[in-house]
């Protein structure tokens, strides 16, 4: 998968991307990651690519043209490597990192990972022009619902959380199919050696050997995390009947608590 991030601070994207499992997926091929800088793309002698807002308020604004410029040299790319990758041209995706847009989560994750490319327009000061933005932009992505100076951590989520979804991304690519907000639901909680530590020990039945009662024990644990910490999520969760009770007596209890 080949992501491109449009953002004025490229070494910020690739410094935090080029570490870690990403950069070894990268270094294998697995994946791209280009950060595609827009001041490349300023059209003043200055190359300055902000501007006051028009009518007037606090800051400045990323002006329509660099943005512009820059992914039409973006699509160029991508349309040259489709064409050496014999792939059809289709619509791109471009995501545009703002906190007016829909809060990210795992299946918009999921649904990124099914794309071969992912543009990622990361904005600065006071945003962007609104008009390069209705020509450009597919998705209105935020990750939280506070203003952060840049998109360009927002991009690195993103590029982080679809990247492990991509094959072969993860030594273990069933680590990535039981995880929180699979089915709606938190993962149970883990535990590795020793088998004593500070005086705790690890819950028996993980040590028991037997493969069904962990699963059992394991969906028991994820819907007592889940009935605690989330449980907007298990609006959408399919839970037996027994699952149901057992999450409703924890809200119950922790709504009695004032949590
Ligand atoms: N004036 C804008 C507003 O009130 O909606 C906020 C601009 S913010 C200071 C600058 C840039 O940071 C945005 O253009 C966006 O790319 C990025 N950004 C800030 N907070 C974000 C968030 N929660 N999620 C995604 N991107 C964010």
């Amino acid at each position: 998968m080949d992501f491109y991030i449009m953002t004025l601070f490229p070494d910020m994207v690739t410094d935090g991307l080029n570490t870690s499992i990403t950069g070894r997926a990268a270094g294998k091929g697995l994946l791209s990651i280009e950060a595609v800088n827009i001041r490349d793309y300023a059209f003043n002698k200055h190359n300055s690519v902000d501007d006051y807002p028009y009518g007037g308020g606090a800051g400045m604004l990323m002006q329509a043209e660099p943005v512009y410029q820059c992914f039409q040299a973006v699509k160029e790319k991508i349309r040259i490597n489709r064409q050496k990758k014999a792939q059809e041209d289709k619509p791109l995706r471009v995501v545009y990192l703002s906190p007016q847009g829909k809060t990210f989560c795992q299946p918009m994750a999921e649904e990124f990972a099914k794309e071969e490319e992912l543009v990622l327009l990361c904005g600065h000061y006071e945003g962007i022009d609104e008009r390069v933005l209705e020509e450009i932009v597919t998705d209105y992505v935020s990750v939280g619902d506070y203003v952060l100076t840049g998109g360009e951590l927002p991009a690195m989520i993103i590029v982080d959380a679809v990247s492990r979804l991509v094959p072969g991304v993860l030594h273990n690519d069933v680590s990535a199919e039981f995880e929180s907000f699979k089915d709606s639901l938190l993962e149970y909680p883990q535990y590795s050696r020793p088998e004593v530590w500070h005086e705790k020990r690890v819950p028996e039945v993980l040590l028991s050997g037997h493969h069904a009662n962990v699963e059992k024990w394991r969906r028991e644990q994820s819907v007592i995390r889940t009935a605690k910490n989330r449980p907007d999520l298990l609006e959408q969760a399919v839970l037996s009947e027994a699952e149901k009770e057992l999450a409703g007596q924890i809200m119950k209890d922790d709504k009695e608590r004032g949590w």
